[in-house]
């Protein structure tokens, strides 16, 4: 059936489907709410403010009507964690403690079986070799003491697997070549580099403090390095691999879901020391970026763990830094609905030193008053443009006005949020001391090139609900009550369908009838067309209550409205056979014709 029972066999993807729970799965990084027999949630896979993204706890299935992403758990992880169907397998079975036999594969199978898995096994023993160099090889020893000087615990030290690049250039190659590791996998992990002109690879990280990179599932995914002198570059990352991503990835959230889930707040910190400063100091709800600014994927991921209404707090070590980066974020943070704000530590401090020197009250102080991104640009562009002869004259010169103006007025109109834009715009006018309507009249000038892109997108939204109310609802019984599909079939009801798209759904569903699991979760995974995916789950979603007399009901209501239809269509033909209006008689003719040749298939 799928490709993928080549890898593992079908039965053992039965196993798995019986073992799963998609809102179990699905709520480890999507906050879930009940709502009628379903789940509702974020979407991780769109922005948006109010959830459309829904799990079916009975189907097993779930669907964006905002994005029209949906399928059944397979799919989910896939989608998610961008894996394959037997990646997605395997995933679930470690988690179930289903065994999945190796020997059913062959050597071409298991060699193919997953580049992806090959690259976590190499970090995982990578992590294994530079912890080994950490605390027990003599060369280890500088780098402990280093460490232990910066103030980070050994508890923290432990839970982070923090570890130690080792100085020459290939001691980690050689622990490779010595395990038997394929030289082009070890590469791929981006550990070791191919030296250049000559033959043999050498190690990417030397002389480092090394920090592992977990994902939420406590897989390495890759590795950062310090130096601890002041060589160049300070701070090294892994590459882009098949299994890091740093635009989807961020430092400590394995360790800190739980606090963001608790708290709904989420403290966001440049470096890795920042990092471990915020969890030694018990402030567990933190993460770090790795050598990116923020993204939209980064506040997707984040928001399924602090929820719709979760707080962002960005935190930065000196007003430039912090406003570069509130810059960028706007839009990041508009399209991903968080509030959002910024703390900007004293001069001279980072989060590290900061922590160090004063500890973690005051700095639990300075984030509750910290301030919305917006607020805080406002209150830097002002600082900016006020001059030193301004300050004397008791206000903004015009000059200076026009300045903040022109500095606010992009990431104002990145605001899409029309209330919210239209209270920072007030909130700048009155700061400034000039007319509202001058500082809205900027602003859309911005805004004018925006409006197209937005407006397409809401077109998007629409959804497809044309089709027959009637045949709508047969649709839905298929879906919800499975015990009624031979029913249909034996009545031939699909046939007196005029909607096609639901007949055609109808068809689908009928034909998975005999298969083991639920009709929806096939379709769902089947069907690629957005339409009729939105129609299925809209349907297979519904609230409704159905029992074999219910259903009976309704197919005797919709055979009747149809024979109705059928008595009409005669009475017409023959009014235009007495009028004689033969355009018309040829129309009803032609339609009767069709409703002929369908009842025919049916026999
Ligand atoms: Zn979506």
């Amino acid at each position: 059936m799928h490709f993928l029972a080549v890898y593992i066999p079908e039965e053992k993807i039965n196993d798995i489907k019986n073992a799963t729970d998609i809102v179990d799965v699905i709520s480890e990084t999507v906050v879930l709410k009940k709502s009628g027999k379903n789940f509702l949630g974020l979407c991780p896979f769109h922005s948006e403010k109010t959830p459309s993204f829904t799990v079916s706890p009975d189907k097993q299935i779930f669907y964006c009507f905002g994005c029209n992403a949906g399928g059944n758990v397979f799919s989910f992880l896939m989608k998610q964690e961008g894996i394959s169907f037997p990646e997605a397998a395997r995933m679930l079975a470690r988690r179930y403690g289903i065994d999945i036999p190796v020997r059913t594969m062959s050597p071409e199978q298991k060699r193919r079986i997953s580049e992806k898995e090959s690259v976590l096994a190499i970090n995982r023993q990578a992590m294994d070799f530079f912890r080994c160099a950490l605390l027990e090889n003599a060369s280890g020893k500088k780098a402990m003491e280093y460490l232990l000087k910066r103030g980070i615990s050994r508890e923290i030290i432990d839970d982070f697997k923090l570890g130690y690049a080792p100085e020459g250039w290939d001691k980690l190659a050689i622990y490779f070549s010595k395990k038997k590791q394929p030289d082009g996998l070890v590469e791929k992990s981006g550990l070791i580099i191919p030296r250049k002109g000559k033959s043999g690879f050498y190690d990417r990280f030397r002389s480092r403090i090394i920090f592992p990179i977990f994902d939420i599932s406590m897989q390495v995914i890759g590795f950062g390095g310090r130096i601890m002198d002041d060589s160049l570059p300070k701070y090294l990352n892994s590459p882009e691999t098949p299994v890091y991503n740093k635009s989807r990835s961020l430092y400590g959230l394995h360790m800190a879901k739980g606090k963001c889930r608790e708290t709904r707040t989420v403290f966001i910190v440049e470096g890795y020391f920042d990092l471990l400063a915020l969890h030694q100091h018990g402030i567990q709800n933190s993460v770090a970026t790795l050598g990116t600014s923020l993204t939209p994927e980064h506040v997707q991921i984040l928001r399924g763990f602090i929820g719709e209404n979760g707080r962002v707090v960005l935190v930065y070590d000196s007003d430039i830094a912090g406003i570069k980066a509130a810059q960028r974020s706007i839009e990041v943070f508009d399209k991903g609905y968080v509030d959002a704000s910024i703390v900007v530590l004293p001069a001279g401090h980072d989060p590290d030193s900061y922590l160090l020197e004063f500890g973690a009250e005051p700095f639990t102080k300075l984030a509750a008053e910290s301030k919305e991104i917006i607020s805080f640009l406002i209150d830097c562009a002002v600082k900016k443009h006020l001059s030193a002869c301004d300050a004397q004259a008791g206000g903004l010169s015009t000059k200076g006005k026009i300045h903040i103006i022109s500095d606010m007025k992009v990431p104002l109109a990145a605001i899409n949020d029309n209330v919210a834009r239209s209270l920072y715009v007030k909130e700048l006018a009155e700061r400034i001391g000039i007319d509202e309507t001058a500082v809205l009249e900027k602003v859309r000038e911005v805004s004018v090139a925006r409006r197209s892109d937005i407006a397409r997108s809401a077109a998007d939204y629409v959804l497809q609900n044309n089709g027959n109310r009637l045949e709508r609802r047969i649709i839905a019984m298929m879906l919800q009550f499975t015990e009624i599909l031979s029913e249909v079939d034996n009545r031939g009801l699909l046939n007196l369908f005029e909607d096609n798209i639901l007949k055609s759904i109808g068809q689908f569903i009928l034909k998975c009838k005999d298969r083991p699991g639920e009709p929806a979760s096939e379709l769902m995974t089947i069907i690629d067309d957005k339409d009729k995916k939105n129609i299925i789950a809209s349907l297979v979603m519904g609230d409704d209550l159905w029992d074999r007399d219910g259903c009976l009901k309704l197919i005797a209501q919709f055979e009747s409205s149809r024979y109705r239809h059928e008595r009409k269509l005669l009475q017409e033909i023959k009014d235009a056979e007495e009028r004689n209006d033969h355009e018309l008689l040829l129309r009803l003719l032609k339609k009767k014709q069709m409703q002929a040749k369908n009842k025919i298939k049916n026999f």
